[in-house]
């Protein structure tokens, strides 16, 4: 069994009362880790470093240029521990490693690196005014910021906010989610090797509610939270940080429509169509999990989509090839397992699919369901996909707005200006046309409706991570 702890103020440390909890393999369903488990205690200890960092350390008095070159040795190190950050999310929550490896912890460096390089290069507004005036901006670190990370993408989703947090000058706490501790405590230990002064990057384990979780959202030290999860514990934190009106970040969950007009590639649909619902078993907050396909086109996509399902490589996430592994823990499986009840119960049909072994869900495919059946409207969060037909743009458009979620969505079409067209009118956060989860890191990132509030990226980010400050001069 290997052993993770808290990281704070600088040392790797157990919990206060020395509670542990364990991390279960979602492949061989069996511990291999033991993880501290923080209480609001040890969360209100990590709180104090942070907060003693920011108004004592050197962290928010250093320049861009200071601050950058440290969080560029981090994803150096990152880089050179990729196959142990890879092996431990694997671990965790059951992700292929070709997934963690491949995609996950590059895409950890790469989040150091630009929010590095962007804080340092995106220059403080100047604005010359007619009255003799000039005003500007300057960019302050907000302070403590808490950040609050899921576990379908681990060390990617807490990169994702340290980053921007640290290369703004704040220092943070992180609390990953229970499922998937290990690789925060490694990135807060890679961290302190790159320089870090001790106490700008807390990691504390723990539960969320009336655990380390919610201490954190209750925190009257902490100035700014950023969290990733479910819209239930959304609506949780965003009231818990009302008490101090401590300003909130959220990324909440998605049911991503998918549509594919009858001119698009068809060949390329299905391509992007598959990876959007079976890349990491489904449990990705962006999935295209109702597919909308024009009736035209209907039997063939649905033919040549089901055969691509079944072709994926399904099995242990260690192995390579594994393009599908088991789902995060046996919770989630008995969840996602009872949506295909539901489903049934409710009158639609598995076209391809089921339960496998272990905590695997085969790729499923539902179809004959209605719109407003809740395998449609809800998250599942797994790999399971429903598809409808339609007929007009219009229709398409109508369904794919008919729900609670506006995260993302997908538009598969050669039609130029249907394409913005149909762009234009989804109420969600991004929309991809003919590709899916391809990213520029400077874009808005975020959710419309119940699928978060605020965007990150790029300045996106610097907003919410700082408290912009107006400075303005009389020239005479
Ligand atoms: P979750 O809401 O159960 O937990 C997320 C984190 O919040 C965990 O660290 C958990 O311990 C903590 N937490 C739970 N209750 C809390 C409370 N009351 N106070 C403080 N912290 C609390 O979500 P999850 O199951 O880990 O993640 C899956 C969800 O995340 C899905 O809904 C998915 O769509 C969403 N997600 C969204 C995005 C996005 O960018 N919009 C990205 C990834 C995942």
């Amino acid at each position: 069994m290997e052993s993770f702890g808290h990281v704070i103020a600088g040392e790797e440390v157990a919990s206060i009362d020395g509670a542990t909890f364990e991390s279960v393999d979602p492949w061989t369903r069996r511990p291999w880790a033991t993880v501290a488990l923080g209480s609001a205690e040890d969360a209100a200890r990590a709180v104090r470093a942070a907060r003693s960092a920011f108004d004592e350390g050197p962290w928010p008095r250093m320049s861009h240029e200071e601050r950058g070159a440290i969080l560029h040795r981090l994803a150096d190190l990152l880089e050179r521990h990729a196959d142990e950050l890879a092996a431990a999310d694997t671990a965790d929550m059951g992700k292929p490693i070709a997934q963690t490896r491949g995609h996950d912890v590059p895409r950890a460096a790469r989040n150091f690196r630009f929010f590095a390089d962007h804080a340092r290069l995106t220059a403080a507004e100047r604005f010359p005014m007619p009255s003799g005036h000039h005003a500007y901006t300057e960019y302050d670190p907000a302070g403590v910021v808490a950040a609050i990370a899921p576990w379908n993408f681990p060390l990617m989703m807490a990169s994702w906010k340290v980053a921007p947090a640290l290369a703004w000058g704040n220092t943070v706490v992180l609390k990953p989610a229970e499922q998937s501790p290990a690789s925060a405590t490694i990135l807060a230990r890679l961290a302190l090797e790159a320089g870090l002064p001790p106490g700008v990057l807390n990691v504390v384990h723990g539960y969320g509610p009336d655990s380390a979780g919610q201490a954190l959202t209750e925190s009257p030290l902490v100035d700014r939270i950023t969290f990733t999860g479910e819209s239930a514990t959304g609506r949780l934190i965003s009231k818990a940080a009302a008490a101090h009106l401590t300003p909130v970040s959220l990324e909440l969950g998605g049911k991503g429509a998918n549509i594919v007009f009858a001119d698009a590639d068809l060949g390329q649909a299905v391509d992007w169509s598959i990876k959007a619902v079976f890349g990491n078993s489904g449990q990705v907050c962006l999935a295209g999990s109702r597919l909308y396909v024009q009736r035209e086109v209907y039997d063939e996509f649905l033919a040549a989509f089901t055969a691509a399902a079944e072709a994926l490589v399904i099995g242990d996430p260690r192995d390579p090839a594994t393009q599908l592994g088991p789902l995060s823990s046996g919770e989630h499986f008995a969840k996602v397992a009872g949506y295909l009840d539901i489903a049934t119960a409710a009158g639609a049909r598995l076209h391809t699919g089921g339960v496998g072994d272990g905590w695997i869900v085969r790729p499923t495919v539902v179809v004959g369901a209605g719109q407003r059946d809740r395998i449609t409207q809800e998250e599942i969060f797994g790999p399971v996909v429903v598809v409808l037909p339609f007929d007009e743009e219009a229709d398409a458009v109508a369904a794919a707005n008919d729900t609670r979620y506006g995260l993302n969505a997908m538009v598969f079409t050669r039609d130029l200006a249907r394409a913005h067209r149909v762009a234009r009118a989804l109420r969600v956060g991004t929309v991809w046309t003919n590709c899916f989860f391809v990213r520029d890191l400077r874009a808005p990132f975020g959710g419309a409706k119940d699928s978060g509030v605020g965007r990150e990226g790029g300045t996106y980010s610097r907003e919410f991570f700082t408290e912009p400050k107006a400075v303005i001069m009389e020239l005479s």
